[in-house]
């Protein structure tokens, strides 16, 4: 997320005899103009080019045709005023190569706008391209995706496109870029594997990449790609159109789709499935986008004395319950899906969202497929929507297989992101032992005690670090003054193998696996390549920490009993067990998912000192995971030597 500048922009809401004397403010507005077709946007053939834009403020519109993204005169094409305030044009011949945008007249205003259903742009959006988008697939393009059960199987490893590959010793070609993640044979210092092989070699089963729509020419400018410019793309500008500054030709329309086409291919082939961060929850400007142009005051939410909605904090929180938005919304989701091939949905600031919308979503993915993935940021936060209406943690209950990262157990391991100085379980903090037990559970009703706002293990999503805030080293470097990193290391590694194993599904941030540092930057969404960008001489550096991830992702693979479908399962095979302070141990008995006499027994210990705990009598256990703590193993007892996570296996 940014946060954007005002603009200094008057709103023209229009001439209410243009709507039959109805304000675009009003419920009655969408029951006389909601148009439910599926032709919104440009239709194009190689014949003719067809155009339907929903503008019913509107007392005129124009389709404008350009030569190109720049030609500064443009054929001015009349549209006729249609069904339910929607405007139709059709160009006879074949367009492909063309640009075009749309001209209102609302009210004394007139606005030119690029169409919200365009999806194909110039360089920076500023104007939409028609394009056959049949041709813009790669030499390969298949349907084929990597198998994939249920949402709790996914360990997602979340990455931004320019970070992952930008670092000089990334051994990468095309660095920064789509085709720089569809390089295979890639190495670093050390010989160390890099990008595409990187995660491969890690076993995550899907990768999340941060906002790959056009974002704002605010935040990087497509033109200047030669200039130091960096931004995460938290400001969307064009939602249904791949981002330029990560093709490797911004200008040709054709190319930022090919790409990222090229780029989903390759990680399908590889085995890894692709979630896509989407922010509908607000947008780069709420003057200047082209919602606002072309329906001024309808898609975003107001205020009762007429500003803006912020709850989002960017400046303008959009209105998905008003039913075009919504449309608009799971028509772009469909987009996705349909023309790109996307496996998963990470909703950004989705507590600023409506129940119903997200739950139309899930609806309309699961005609489709219904593995594909709906997570996103719950958080109970003010905006103009009812309360009751909004998709936060508080209401997981109404919008089933729909997850919600789990700051709880986020910040009861590391401690809260918000107070630097703050320990959490990891660091020797003290009381934390329930929320921790909570977050081990998934987050369901366990008991009393040990519940938290999921109903399923499906709609947790554990994490101790992603792109917001300090990184899990930089937190923990906060927290700890004094500390060897030696023991800071430890705790690190302790976070990571206690996301790994516990219920619900698991989320890695980029360079996790390797200690990544920001250099205690807490919001570094334009702070630069040099605080972002993954640190591949680190990985090499840290090839340990690499190996350890990838050891507890196999055996999280392995078993199972780490991936409950169902809270009743949890509950029926799932025993916390005795530890002490700084300790917490559970089992998970006759797992009849996986091998009916099989018990797992695992430790998560944050205490300096070598303990010895009680082991339940459970047949005879082994040693999976951990050697390097454990001091002494029998069928009765276990000694650690200090801050680690150990895992026994035995069979009855
Ligand atoms: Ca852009």
């Amino acid at each position: 997320m940014s946060v954007q500048k005002e603009s200094n922009v008057t709103i023209d809401y229009g001439d209410l005899s243009v709507t039959g004397g109805i304000s675009v403010f009003s419920e009655e507005f969408d029951q006389v103009f909601y148009y439910d077709g599926s032709d919104l946007g440009l239709h194009y053939s190689p014949a003719s080019s067809k155009f339907r834009l929903w503008a019913p403020t509107a007392s005129e519109a124009f389709v404008m045709l350009y030569e190109d993204w720049n030609s500064p005169e443009g054929t001015k094409i009349p549209m006729q005023r249609d069904v339910k305030g929607t405007w139709i044009a059709h160009v006879e011949g074949d367009m492909a190569g063309k640009f075009y945008t749309y001209v209102v007249r609302v009210g004394s205003q007139w606005n030119e706008a690029v169409d919200p259903y365009a999806k194909a742009v110039g360089v920076n959006g500023d104007r939409a391209a028609i394009i056959d988008l049949a041709n813009t697939d790669p030499e390969r393009w298949t349907q084929d995706k990597p198998k994939f059960g249920n949402a709790v199987d996914a360990i997602i490893y979340e990455a931004h496109i320019r970070d992952y590959t930008i670092h000089d010793g990334s051994g990468v070609q095309n660095k920064g870029k789509y085709l720089g993640l569809t390089e295979k044979g890639t190495r670093g210092k050390d010989n160390i594997v890099t990008g595409l092989d990187h995660l491969k070699n890690l076993g995550v089963t899907h990768v999340q990449l941060l906002p790959f729509y056009d974002y704002a020419t605010e935040s990087v400018d497509e033109t200047r790609l030669h200039e130091p410019q960096y931004n995460w793309g938290y400001d969307p500008k064009n939602y249904n159109v791949p981002e330029g500054s990560y093709a490797t030709d911004p200008y040709r329309p054709d190319v930022r789709i090919r790409e990222l086409k090229q780029l989903i291919q390759t990680l399908h082939d590889e085995g890894i499935r692709v979630i896509m961060d989407v922010v509908y929850n607000h947008v780069y400007d709420g003057y200047l986008v082209n919602f606002t142009k072309l329906v001024p005051g309808y898609y975003l939410r107001y205020t009762a004395d007429g500003k803006f909605s912020n709850g989002s904090g960017c400046g303008n929180d959009t209105a998905s319950e008003r039913p075009m938005m919504r449309k608009f919304i799971i028509d772009s989701i469909l987009h996705w899906v349909q023309e790109y091939h996307i496996d998963g949905f990470r909703f950004d600031l989705m507590g600023l969202m409506d129940i119903q919308t997200l739950n139309e979503i899930r609806k309309e993915l699961d005609k489709i497929d219904p593995s594909i993935m709906m997570i996103g940021e719950g958080w109970n936060m003010a905006t103009e929507l009812a309360p009751d209406e909004r998709a936060n943690q508080l209401h997981a209950a109404k919008m089933p297989r729909i997850a919600h990262f789990n700051d709880e157990f986020r910040d009861a391991v590391k401690g809260d992101i918000f107070v630097y100085e703050k320990k959490g379980f990891i660091s020797s903090g003290k009381a934390f032992e329930s929320l921790v037990m909570s977050g081990i559970a998934g987050g369901i009703p366990y008991n009393d005690e040990i519940n938290s706002f999921a109903m399923e293990p499906d709609q947790t999503v554990n994490y101790v670090e992603c792109h917001d805030n300090h990184t899990l080293w930089d937190k923990i470097v906060l927290s700890t003054e004094g500390e060897s990193d030696e023991l800071r290391r430890a705790m690190h590694r302790l976070a990571s193998s206690m996301t790994l194993t516990s219920q619900g599904i698991s989320f890695l941030h980029a360079g996790q696996e390797f200690y990544r540092t920001k250099g205690g930057d807490e919001n570094s969404y334009k702070s630069g390549d040099e605080v972002n960008r993954l640190d591949w001489d680190q990985a090499a550096e840290h090839k340990e920490g690499t190996q350890f991830i990838r050891q507890l992702i196999q055996i999280r693979k392995e078993h199972p009993a780490f991936r409950m479908t169902s809270a009743d399962e949890i509950r029926k095979h799932l025993f916390f067990e005795e530890a002490p302070e700084h300790a917490v141990a559970f089992t998970i008995r006759d797992h009849a998912n996986g091998d009916p006499d099989k018990h797992l027994y695992v430790l998560h210990y944050a205490g300096r000192a070598a303990v010895e705990v009680k082991l339940p009598e459970l047949g005879s256990w082994q040693l999976l995971f951990g050697e390097e703590w454990v001091e002494s193993l029998n069928d009765h007892a276990l000694k650690v030597s200090g801050i680690g996570t150990v895992i026994l296996v035995s069979k009855s």
